[in-house]
């Protein structure tokens, strides 16, 4: 058995990657998407931008063997040259388990090894930026076979991160860490059992057996697709015998609040029923978050204002709430009619961003008029990054002449970028400043509002429950940024034209999630679904 650096880094993310990297059948991995194939290009760079600072001699052997590598390697320490680019090294370990280490750089210092009055240091050339564990642990584990080649033990490993200063690694912590891991890594693949399958969107984002494991986790009715199940959760949960949705839903909050809480277990109890049901339940607890009820009112109107039926008639039952109705929505009934909000324009926005560049080179905004019954969509695109600043004067221009219309988002990106661009382009406060109080941000109100049967409450998921459609069902925002990048290189407008239509209709999924949840509001009482 053959265990790499990179093995164990996997297995730390997901013992089940591990395992399928082993012995999955590579036919069923998804090839690299262009957001991935981008990331490799990035690290290329990177590495490029390190090893022109070096002169470096690289082992010479024929790929794929690691034997010959070793043997190379071994010859360049032993001449004792400054830098090895791309060594191979390989330990025994214990029986049948080889430890193959390809560390990026191997740099000469000072010290005694059985090659003489030197040793080397490793050192790992990573594009992230945050010297996170499992870097560390891989780290380590380039220290530990280095130090069996050369018979002394390097001082740490070094990794290169991405506009951040080389991080030491202390190998007296992590040294017994990537010890037990490794050990629980031979365990697993010697076992040879699959490691269950659990979907966690920031570990298998951009892993290839993510579509292998997506159908499966889908056949299971997996819990891990249910928003809230943490890892630690779910071994809470497995614990006392609860792996499935319908084990979940006969539970009492009662006896999950010791677990998790009584708002937890609340929250995961209601969210499989929902799943289970597939229908939308309203969130009884408006009360318990951290916003103030003033802002909360407000903020309920404004979303509510150009959408309310003027069929809805409020009656003194309504107000003092012994019509059954719940007196909030009455409440905000009545603010959603007050003089203030009775503007019939509304405004959906939404951004394009590539964090690379640092900036934002798509403002799309769909201007929604009631009374002509209008709905228009204004691409705002910077064709080259230095135009971000004239796109964003455009969109100033654009939703001041609309000064009363709320601006409907999903999630704060828009928010935070309209201060940081605010700052960056030094605009008059007058002029960004009142835009603050006409955001509204759809995501937390859905959130705060309804529990709904999705996989997470991101807004495709919860756009594609209701139904909406995105025209390129493929198409992301990583994708965006790929796309942005190939305009950038070749001048060919189709990428960019697909840009636009990605964000044309994540606007129009805004506003069609922020309809039907003015609806939900309205109807709670009485049971919604997403037909309504
Ligand atoms: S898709 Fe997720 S569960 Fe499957 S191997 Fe990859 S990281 Fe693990």
């Amino acid at each position: 058995m053959l265990l790499t650096a990179e093995l164990l880094l996997f297995y730390q993310r997901c013992a089940r990657r591990a395992f399928l990297d082993v012995y999955g059948d590579s036919r069923e991995k998804e090839p690299e998407s262009d957001f991935l194939l981008k990331l490799h290009q990035d690290s290329r760079s990177h590495r490029q931008s390190i090893l022109a600072s070096h002169t470096y001699h690289q082992p010479d052997y024929n790929r794929g063997n690691w034997r010959a590598g070793m043997h190379a390697t071994v010859e360049l320490m032993r001449q004792g040259v400054e830098c090895i680019y791309q060594g191979v090294l390989t330990s025994e370990w214990t029986p049948g388990v080889t430890l193959l280490s390809l560390p990026d750089l191997l740099v000469k210092e000072p010290g005694n090894s059985e090659f003489g009055d030197w040793i080397y240091v490793p050192q790992s050339i990573k594009l992230g930026k945050r010297s996170k564990l499992e870097y560390q642990i891989a780290g380590a584990f380039d220290a530990q076979v280095l130090a069996n080649v050369q018979g002394a033990w390097p001082p740490t490993a070094w990794l290169l991160l991405r506009k951040r200063p080389p991080y030491a690694v202390s190998l007296e912590q992590r040294m017994p860490q990537m010890h037990q891991m490794l050990s629980d890594c031979i365990s697993m693949l010697r076992d040879r059992a699959t490691p269950e399958v659990f979907i966690s969107r920031q570990r298998c984002n951009l892993c290839p057996w993510y579509g292998s494991c997506y159908r499966i986790a889908q056949q299971q009715h997996h819990l891990s697709l249910l928003p809230g199940i943490t890892p630690n959760r779910y071994e809470q949960l497995r614990a006392i015998g609860v792996t499935t949705l319908e084990a979940l839903i006969q539970l009492t909050p009662a006896r999950l609040t010791p677990l998790f809480g009584a708002e937890m277990a609340e929250q995961l109890i209601t969210q499989a029923r929902s799943t289970f049901d597939d229908r939308a339940i309203f969130r009884a607890s408006l009360e318990s978050q951290s916003k103030s009820s003033h802002v909360l009112e407000i903020d309920r109107s404004i979303a509510l204002r150009n959408s309310l039926d003027d069929r809805v008639e409020l009656t003194p039952a309504d107000l003092n709430g012994s019509s059954g109705r719940d007196p909030r929505l009455s409440q905000l009934t009545v603010l959603a009619r007050s003089p203030k909000f009775q503007d019939r324009i509304e405004i959906h926005f939404d951004l394009e961003a590539e964090p690379e560049l640092d900036i934002d080179f798509m403002f799309g905004v769909l201007i929604v008029d009631r009374d002509r019954q209008t709905e228009t969509f204004y691409p705002l695109v910077a064709e080259q990054p230095e135009e971000e600043s004239q796109i964003w004067e455009q969109f100033l221009d654009l939703v001041w002449q609309y000064p009363r219309a709320p601006i409907f988002h999903f999630c704060d990106y828009e928010v935070k970028t309209t201060s940081k661009l605010a700052k960056r382009y030094k605009t008059p406060r007058k002029l960004w400043q009142p835009l603050m109080s006409r955001f509204v941000d759809i995501h937390w109100w859905t959130t705060q509002t309804a529990i709904l049967p999705v996989e997470s409450y991101a807004l495709k998921p919860i756009a594609r429950w209701l139904g909406f459609q995105w025209r390129d069902a493929s198409a992301n925002g990583a994708q965006c940024i790929c796309w942005y990048n190939q305009w950038l290189e070749t001048g060919d407008r189709a990428y960019l034209d697909a840009i636009v239509q990605y964000n044309e209709d994540d606007c129009r999924a805004t506003y069609q999630v922020k309809e039907w949840l003015v609806k939900f509001w309205l109807t709670a009482d009485s049971g919604p679904t997403k037909e309504m």
